[in-house]
């Protein structure tokens, strides 16, 4: 969590007067009255950068408070960045400037995969693994994050964008769409039968590129056959789960579109 800085011993640490420090923060926009104000922690590192040690030292030390271990690869990886980033235009931004090309992933292969990933497509990242799961920038921690950034990246290679899964419980529902939301991957869930007719669930079944029936939760046995009948009808092939939760979802979903390749 970001906290708040006092200026004066942030100025003390500096060895700079704490009023023309706060003049500094004011002109830089940060509202504060004098010395005996607070800033935010990105602001002071923003002054430290600039007045204080080399922005390559707060990196380490931000890498250290999460979990990231030193060795010869952190090491590599740092000098990339500083490459990136030219440490010779240090100033108030610097390091957040250096922290934005940083993914940090767990230790989990797909966190690791997808981390390193942005670096082949050409973005000027640097991924870092870290001991601490919650700092994981693919899956913040959370199994289900995890399984469906896997996904949604399956889905994406393998150019299929439009997943429609029915059954599922309708907060389980809510959680799968919030997790793909914004993610280029559009999920269509029908759990309810009452409110889809017949015409609107073969639209769906045309509509979708995967189409998965999640077996294990409260789908009525009419929902679900009412979309599978017809799929089979078009000879178009539905996936089903029988397991409960995301990840298994997710998994499922991988497994069906790295055997279709
Ligand atoms: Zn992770």
């Amino acid at each position: 969590m970001a906290r708040d800085v006092r200026i004066s011993s942030l100025a003390s640490r500096l060895g700079m007067n704490a009023d023309a420090l706060a003049e500094w923060f004011f002109d830089h926009g940060v509202p504060v009255l004098d010395g005996r104000s607070f800033v935010p922690e990105a602001r002071a590192l923003d002054a430290e950068s600039r007045f204080g040690r080399d922005p390559k030292q707060e990196l380490e030390r931000w890498l250290d408070e999460r979990g990231v271990t030193r060795g010869p690869h952190h090491k590599d990886a740092l000098q990339t960045l500083v490459d990136i980033v030219p440490v010779a235009e240090r100033g108030p931004g610097t390091v957040d400037d250096l922290k934005s090309h940083i993914t940090l992933h767990c230790a989990a292969e797909p966190c690791r995969v997808l981390a390193n990933r942005s670096l082949q497509l050409g973005h000027a990242t640097v991924a870092f693994a870290t001991d601490r799961r919650a700092e994981c920038d693919v899956c913040g921690g959370s199994d289900n994050a995890q399984a469906a950034r896997a996904m949604i990246d399956a889905c994406q290679r393998a150019g299929r964008s439009r997943l429609l899964v029915v059954g599922g419980a309708p907060g389980t529902a809510e959680a799968l769409l919030a997790l793909t939301e914004g993610s280029g991957v559009d999920v269509r869930i029908a759990f309810d039968d009452r409110t889809r007719s017949t015409s609107a669930a073969e639209a769906d079944v045309d509509w979708a590129h995967i189409r998965v029936v999640w077996q294990d939760t409260e789908v009525s046995h009419t929902l679900s056959q009412r979309y599978t009948e017809y799929a089979s009808r078009k000879g178009l092939p539905f996936v089903t789960v029988r397991r409960r939760g995301i990840k298994a979802l997710c998994e499922a979903v991988v497994l069906h579109v790295w055997k279709a390749r």
